[in-house]
């Protein structure tokens, strides 16, 4: 089994569901055009795994986007999961703003975890939680989706991980058995995610219980934009903003944030682009 990969499993004698993600090319690949400092990273690798874990949980057809819309040191970070496990996102500090923690970096910033699903997205508010991401995470799945969960998340500039248990709903469970999994995921630490973690590590971790593991499922890192998203963007600029950019630089250069690909328009592709019957480019995702 690889890293970047999701391995759902269950226990034959707790009404309980788990998840274990690992990142590693793909948490790389994230990273590969961005300069982060060791605690932006830290938090947009916790988000990336929390988003991974979360869309392996949900029966759907769709995108889940986690948000944090900062207030001082963390302006923006945005995760999103597709429920093929695709996985993209970004960061932004303010380079005037120093954090030391994670209290520091989301002072005043709102969260959201956001299921779209096509027809009516599904928008809720996570309240965020001094401590960590994790403990935001936990506090959103018992009030707001009201299944108890525990979350663990690690992660640094090379791996990105976490586990995600939930109650199955319906079924009680008892709580010292609850707390005893809260206590063995805490447990791990980024030493666990050094080789390929998967069945192995959670057969060590969950040793005095009867765990089913499930097959393994693929993350990759893959972006959503295309030339047809790009040419929206374009659109949305205005006509003589694209002219004027144009005239200026001979082309115009769109870089996408969340993956580097560049994409060019010429003056030809800007006088297709504002006429009046617009043949858009194919929706590739190249
Ligand atoms: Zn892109």
């Amino acid at each position: 089994m690889s890293a970047d990969s999701i391995t759902p499993f269950g226990f034959e004698s707790l009404p309980v569901k788990g998840a274990l993600i690992h990142l590693s090319r793909s948490w790389r690949r994230m990273l590969r055009d961005h300069d982060y400092d060791a605690l932006v990273t830290e938090t947009l690798g916790h988000s990336a795994a929390a988003a991974g874990l979360i869309a392996q949980s949900l029966k759907f057809d769709g995108v889940v986007t986690l948000q944090i819309q900062g207030a001082s040191a963390l302006q923006m970070l945005v995760v999103q999961c597709t429920s093929d496990l695709d996985l993209r996102g970004l960061a932004s500090a303010s380079p005037e703003h120093a954090a030391a923690n994670f209290s520091e970096l989301t002072a005043g910033a709102y969260c959201a975890v956001t299921v779209d699903a096509g027809d009516r997205p599904y928008q809720g508010i996570v309240e965020i939680d001094d401590t960590s991401l994790a403990a935001s995470l936990e506090h959103y799945f018992a009030r707001s989706v009201q299944v108890p969960s525990h979350v663990m998340l690690l992660a640094d500039s090379e791996f990105a991980a976490g586990v995600l248990l939930q109650q199955v709903p319906g079924q009680s469970m008892d709580d010292d058995d609850w707390k005893r999994l809260h206590f063995l995921i805490e447990t791990l630490s980024p030493r666990d995610f050094e080789g390929e973690a998967g069945l192995e590590l959670i057969g060590k971790l969950f040793a005095e219980d009867d765990v089913r593991v499930y097959e393994p499922r693929r993350v990759n890192f893959r972006c959503r934009c295309s030339a047809r998203k790009t040419e929206d963007v374009l659109k949305m600029l205005g006509e003589d903003e694209s002219r004027a950019a144009l005239a200026e630089q001979g082309r115009i250069e769109v870089i996408c944030e969340y993956c580097g690909h560049r994409r060019h328009f010429d003056a030809v592709d800007v006088e297709r682009l504002f006429a009046d019957n617009v043949v858009p480019a194919p929706d590739s995702v190249q």
